[in-house]
């Protein structure tokens, strides 16, 4: 049995091909340009369907992939393009019996939530003098996790959250057995590589924007960094932007990689992953 992933997007915010742009990547035939905004699909071995993000994509997303049921999710920040999809997990609380979904996150995207979306997380937004009325809103729960890493039960499955350096705001790295994902990030703390180090893990999915550096997010220079210094299995590449073009940046890592036992390379919308 295994953990099964679909990448359902591996986009930066503003996904690949960029409004308004015609640059050699906006405008490639390659589908493995052609970015919606990141997020996952996964089913564990204990059966669980876990979605990671609700992305302005969502709906799109589930429906190429072709998802009938989301058990539980898990929001890494409140960023725009990690929750303005939220609302379109409303069919799969529909049941019947009608049914309310977890959302698993940490306390300051918890907050910003309930602020974000008052309709669907503000206990007293909805009352006598103002039911609920038509379509219903998503039923939706929020779980707040620790994310200092301990760990954490998700209906039987097990996974550890780090809070992650990320702009203004912290975003959520994600363990769940030796599966690493940390998709939005300027850097990984020290202890956190540490322990990723001494997990031996099969796969990391690793935030990778751009070239350079970035003030928010890991690029080609400091996710390749990180990855030779957790030393996994394998490691993925995700979160790019519109300048980083699919098959240079997969030779990049292999140029980057040669001496080394870590297989590098890059996801790509709809792949899937069996570890
Ligand atoms: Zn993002
Ligand atoms: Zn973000």
């Amino acid at each position: 049995m295994k953990t099964k992933i679909t990448i359902l997007g591996s986009g930066t915010s503003t996904g690949v091909p960029l409004l308004g742009c015609s640059c050699a990547v906006c405008t490639s035939d390659n589908p493995k340009n052609k970015r919606l905004r990141t997020s996952f699909f996964l089913q564990t071995k204990k059966g669980n369907h876990i979605l990671i993000d609700a992305t302005p994509d969502l709906r799109t997303q589930l429906l190429r992939a072709n998802i009938k049921n989301v058990d539980q999710t898990i929001i890494t920040h409140d960023h725009a393009d990690h929750v303005h999809g939220i609302d379109d997990l409303r069919p799969f609380c529909f049941g019947p019996p009608p049914r309310s979904l977890p959302v698993y996150t940490h306390k300051e995207c918890h907050k910003a939530l309930i602020e974000r979306f008052p309709y669907i997380f503000e206990k007293d937004y909805f009352n006598e003098n103002r039911p609920v009325l038509g379509g219903g809103i998503p039923r939706l729960h929020i779980n707040e996790v620790n994310s200092d890493g301990e760990d954490v039960d998700i209906n039987g499955d097990n996974f550890q959250f780090h809070l992650l350096p990320h702009g203004h705001h912290k975003s959520m790295g994600i363990i769940h057995g030796r599966i690493g994902i940390f998709i939005d990030c300027s850097t990984i703390p020290t202890p956190v590589v540490k322990k990723l180090n001494g997990l031996s893990l099969d796969l990391l999915i690793i935030d990778c924007v751009n070239n350079g550096k970035h003030k928010t997010h890991l690029t080609t220079e400091t996710a390749f960094e990180l990855i030779k210094r957790i030393s996994p299995k394998k490691a993925l590449l995700i979160h790019m932007g519109h300048r980083l073009e699919h098959n240079q940046l997969e030779e990049l890592c292999r140029d980057e990689f040669k001496d080394s036992s870590i297989d590098v390379s890059v996801t790509y919308d709809t792949m899937h992953i069996e570890v």
